[in-house]
C-alpha cells in the first residue's frame, strides 16, 4: 500500500492527525526535500528507510515503491502543502494501477491556505469576489492557451498565483491588462515556517518590493481587492437575513 500524504505548507503541527499516523507508522519514505520541511518526520520509526525525492526520477521513485511492496512493507509518498496542486501524483497513481499496487491520498494543508492565514484575510468577501483562481505562470512548464494570465485577470477575482514569484515584473505587467494599477497585492514567503516573510503593496509597488525583500522562490503572489478594506457584511450573519439555521429578526 502506498499513501499519498500532504505535509503541508511547513509547519509541522498543520499536518493532518492522519497523515502524521501514517509517516510515524511508515516503513519507507519518499519525500519531496526541496519544500517538506523535515520536522514532519521527527518522529518516524528507527528503522523507517528515508529517501529524498528532490534527486530521483519518477522511475527511481517507482522502484522503491515497488521493492517497498514486494517486502510487504508501508510506503508513505510524501508531498508539500496539498498533493492535489502541482504534486505530479497523478503520473505516480497511473503506474501503480499498472503494477496493481494498491494506493490511497491524505489530503493537506496547501500554501495558499497558510498564506491566507499568514495575511489573516478571506479570500472570499461579499460584493468583492466570491471566486479564488488557483494559477501558475509559465515556466519550464507550459500553461494551457487558454489560462494565460490575461484572460484569468479579465474576472478581476482572487488569484494565487504559485511558482512565479520569480518572474514578478512579467507576472505583474500581464495582471494589469485587466486589474487596476492600484490592486492590492501580497507575497507570501514560505507561509507557516519560522522565516515566513509577508510583503504587501499594491501591483504598482510589489515587483520592488520583493525584489527589495531579496524573495526569488517559495512563495505565493495573491491579487485581488480581497485584501482591501471595502465589503459588505456577509448574510450569514446578518440579524434581518433568514436562512435554514436562523430566524432573521425585523429590519
Ligand atoms: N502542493 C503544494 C504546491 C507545490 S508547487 C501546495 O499545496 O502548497 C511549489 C510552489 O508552492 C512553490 O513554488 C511556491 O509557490 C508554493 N509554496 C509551497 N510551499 C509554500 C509555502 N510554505 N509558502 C509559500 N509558498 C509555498
Amino acid at each position: 500500500m502506498v499513501y499519498f500524504v500532504g505535509a503541508g505548507a511547513g509547519d509541522p503541527e498543520l499536518l493532518t492527525i492522519k497523515g502524521k499516523r501514517l509517516i510515524d507508522q511508515a516503513d519507507v519514505i519518499i519525500y519531496a526535500g526541496s519544500l517538506v520541511n523535515p520536522a514532519v518526520l521527527q518522529d518516524v520509526k528507527p528503522d523507517c528507510r528515508i529517501y529524498d525525492s528532490a534527486g530521483m526520477t519518477l522511475e527511481e521513485v517507482l522502484a522503491v515503491m515497488e521493492q517497498a511492496e514486494q517486502e510487504g512493507k508501508a510506503t508513505v509518498r510524501v508531498h508539500t502543502g496539498d498533493p492535489s496542486l502541482y504534486g505530479a501524483i497523478r503520473e505516480q497513481i497511473d503506474a501503480l494501477d499498472e503494477r496493481g499496487i494498491s494506493h490511497a491520498v491524505v489530503p493537506g494543508v496547501s500554501s495558499f491556505l497558510a498564506a491566507a492565514a499568514a495575511l489573516e484575510k478571506e479570500y472570499t468577501l461579499p460584493d468583492v469576489t466570491q471566486t479564488v483562481i488557483l494559477t501558475r505562470m509559465e515556466g519550464r512548464t507550459a500553461v494551457p492557451a487558454a489560462e494565460q494570465i490575461e484572460s484569468l485577470a479579465k474576472h478581476q477575482a482572487t488569484m494565487i498565483l504559485f511558482l512565479s514569484v520569480g518572474q514578478i515584473e512579467e507576472l505583474v505587467r500581464r495582471l494589469c491588462t485587466s486589474y487596476p494599477a492600484d490592486t492590492p497585492a501580497a507575497v507570501v514567503y514560505k507561509a507557516s515556517w519560522p522565516e515566513q516573510k509577508i510583503v504587501t503593496g499594491t501591483l504598482e509597488t510589489i515587483a520592488e518590493k520583493v525584489k527589495a525583500a531579496g524573495i526569488t522562490k517559495t512563495a505565493l503572489v495573491a491579487v485581488g481587492r480581497f485584501l482591501g478594506d471595502a465589503y459588505t457584511l456577509s448574510r450569514l450573519y446578518d440579524k434581518t437575513f433568514t436562512h435554514g439555521y436562523r430566524q432573521g429578526s425585523e429590519a
